[in-house]
């Protein structure tokens, strides 16, 4: 089976890659015995995952998948964006209380989460993109998930990411769709 090594020592992302990657065997920086250190220092999802990607290779010179994700708020000019885990410099509940802030009083609150993907084994770069629509919230409903989850109203669910099963956001969500569309594209490449 081939190898494919996954930017990221979260638990909960690696399982999702290994469910969804199932050609792979999906292997993590730690298994590799290796420490990523990489700035997101870039302005795009893209490049941010692209960045984190090639670094990847670089050390272990394997096949390297990274990925990079934000919330992306119209009436925001698309911020916090490629911000969104630094926005306010604070924890999670810091960034929706200022993402509520910056919204008061606002009505067009559409909103879609992103989730860009980039393969790179040294030759080729094949990258993918998935998007989550809805809108932001007056107030937190539900806890579930992480990060924007609780004030995130999907399109598709019909309720806030945070009142959603791990398996009915995993059904629609930005991350999901872009592992799709890459699996689409390793399959065919
Ligand atoms: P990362 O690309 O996984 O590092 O995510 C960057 C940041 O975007 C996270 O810290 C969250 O603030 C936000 N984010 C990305 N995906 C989600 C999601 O599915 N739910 C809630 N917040 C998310």
């Amino acid at each position: 089976m081939k190898e494919i090594v996954l930017a990221s020592g979260n638990a909960g992302k690696l399982a999702e890659f290994r469910a969804m990657l199932s050609d792979y065997r999906v292997i993590s920086p730690k298994d590799m015995k290796i420490v990523l250190d990489v700035e997101e220092t870039s302005d795009t999802f893209y490049d941010n995952a692209l960045i984190k990607a090639r670094a990847l290779y670089e050390l272990c010179g394997k096949p390297a998948i990274a990925d990079d994700s934000g919330l992306c708020v119209d009436a925001l000019g698309g911020d916090p964006g490629v911000f969104s885990a630094r926005y306010s410099g604070g924890s999670d509940a810091d960034n929706i209380d200022k993402l509520l802030a910056e919204l008061s009083g606002v009505k067009k609150r559409t909103a879609h989460f992103e989730c860009c993907i980039v393969y790179y084994d040294g030759n080729d770069i094949i990258s993918a993109t998935g998007k989550a629509y809805g809108y932001i919230t007056q107030e937190r409903v539900g806890n579930g998930g992480f990060g924007y989850d609780p004030v995130f109203f999907s399109d598709d669910l019909q309720k806030t990411f945070g009142q959603a099963s791990e398996a009915e956001k995993n059904a629609v969500s930005h991350r999901a769709r872009a592992l799709q569309a890459l699996k689409d594209s390793l399959l065919l490449g």
